[in-house]
């Protein structure tokens, strides 16, 4: 066979391969006007728009049918002035971008050397789904973690972890940061009296109040059983003690089922941090005073 007529087989048996391919296919020449689209492009971007069209309108064409590339803003000749901008600046491109059908596009750009330039574009649909399924459950899994499942408070791990930032913090800015440990009083009788699950309801309400002050005073967490942490950045240790019995004076009762709302009291032990130690020194001095409040009597705030 001659030579031309063998390249003009080849080329023909090329058309063909790419006009079958489930790969969307389309060739712009060098002023962007589509010269020529397989099926699978032509279904999901021309739906009987003929060629030759320049690129812009395939794209309006797209957006005023209600299919094609999806544009958030709504705003169409922005959408198409910031595609264009980035359209044809290299020679070989790939970006992902999205339908209005949801479907997903892994596109790919080669722009040859006479200015035309072929996109090729493979359905990423599922691996999209599949991402934002597993972001989902890691994000869920990550607020898992850090939350105490009973009260929804931050968890130990979590309000510690906030401890050392805030500690960090207050360094760099050369601000005063106090703690203040809260343990409810006597509260082993109120599970011995309502059981451990009118102990739980008990727990829940208690957190759900230190949960409000929180807004106001800092972040609360949940650091062991009827035991919560208080963080105060910015404030010094009395001003610390002074906001803490504030908040005791007007703890609401717990309701517990239909039972008779039940008073609680709570002790803090409050400290200030030093400025030098860690976090493990400053919750054992918070601990100690803590301890005061409780030898002296309860219901009371005691500073380190
Ligand atoms: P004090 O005034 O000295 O703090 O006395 P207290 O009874 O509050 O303290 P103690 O440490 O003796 O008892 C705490 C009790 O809290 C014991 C434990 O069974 C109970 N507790 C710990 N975690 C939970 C929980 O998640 N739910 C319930 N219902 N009880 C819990
Ligand atoms: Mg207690
Ligand atoms: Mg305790």
């Amino acid at each position: 066979m001659p030579t031309d007529a063998r390249d003009a087989q080849e080329s023909r048996l090329l058309t063909a391969a790419v006009e079958a391919s489930p790969l969307p296919t389309a060739l712009f020449d060098a002023d962007d006007v589509l010269r020529f689209v397989n099926r699978s492009y032509e279904r999901l971007f021309l739906r009987g728009l003929a060629i030759p069209v320049p690129f812009a309108d395939v794209i309006r064409h797209g957006f005023h049918g209600g299919f094609g590339v999806k544009v958030d803003s709504g705003d169409i000749e922005q959408f198409l002035s910031s595609v264009l901008r980035r359209r044809r600046g290299l020679p070989h491109r790939a970006f992902t971008t999205d339908l209005v059908d949801g479907t997903w596009l892994w596109v790919t750009e080669v722009l040859l050397d006479n200015g035309w330039l072929m996109s090729t574009m493979t359905d990423i649909t599922v691996f999209k789904q599949e991402e934002r399924l597993l972001r989902q459950a890691r994000d869920s899994a990550l607020a898992a973690s850090n939350t105490d499942a009973l009260t929804g408070l931050p968890n130990r791990r979590c309000i510690l972890d906030g401890l050392k930032a805030s500690m960090a913090a207050c360094l760099e800015t050369r601000q005063p940061l106090s703690v203040a440990i809260v343990d409810v009083d006597h509260f082993k009788p109120i599970n011995d009296r309502f059981g451990h699950l009118g102990g739980d309801e008990a727990l829940k309400c208690f957190a759900a109040y230190l949960s409000s002050v929180a807004k106001s005073l800092g972040p609360v967490g949940r650091i062991g059983g009827e035991e919560f942490l208080l963080i105060l950045p910015g404030t010094l240790g009395q001003a610390a003690k002074a906001q803490v019995d504030a908040i005791r004076t007007l703890v609401p009762p717990a309701l517990i089922d239909d039972q008779q709302p039940l008073a609680l009291s709570f002790s803090a032990g409050v400290a200030e941090f030093n400025g030098e130690e860690g976090v493990s020194l400053l919750m054992r001095r918070a601990d100690l005073a803590l301890y005061r409040a409780k030898a002296g009597g309860r219901n009371r705030v005691e500073v380190a």
